[in-house]
């Protein structure tokens, strides 16, 4: 039998235990059946793509080379609490 892993848990599912599986366009995924019971819909299995600006251009940011990924890993962000008619 081939090793299953519970998506949500991340524990190995026993021989002979139920679990649900999951097939999609990004793999095939499985869930246990207390992660099943407590939330049947299978979540996060894919990997986001980021986009952000670079030398003027919006780019994902895996097409970055690996200094301006670091230049975009050492950016710092922050929240501004002003509003535009706040001047
Ligand atoms: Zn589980």
């Amino acid at each position: 039998m081939q090793k299953h892993i519970c998506h949500d848990c991340g524990k190995e599912i026993t021989k002979g235990a139920k679990f649900m599986p999951y097939k999609t366009a990004a793999g095939s995924f499985v869930k246990c059946e207390a992660c099943h019971a407590a939330d049947p819909i299978l979540r996060n299995f894919q990997e986001a793509e980021v986009y952000s600006r670079i030398v003027g251009y919006i780019r994902p940011i895996k097409q970055w080379n690996k200094a301006k990924r670091q230049e975009f890993q050492d950016r710092m962000t922050f929240a501004s609490t002003m509003t535009a008619c706040d001047c």
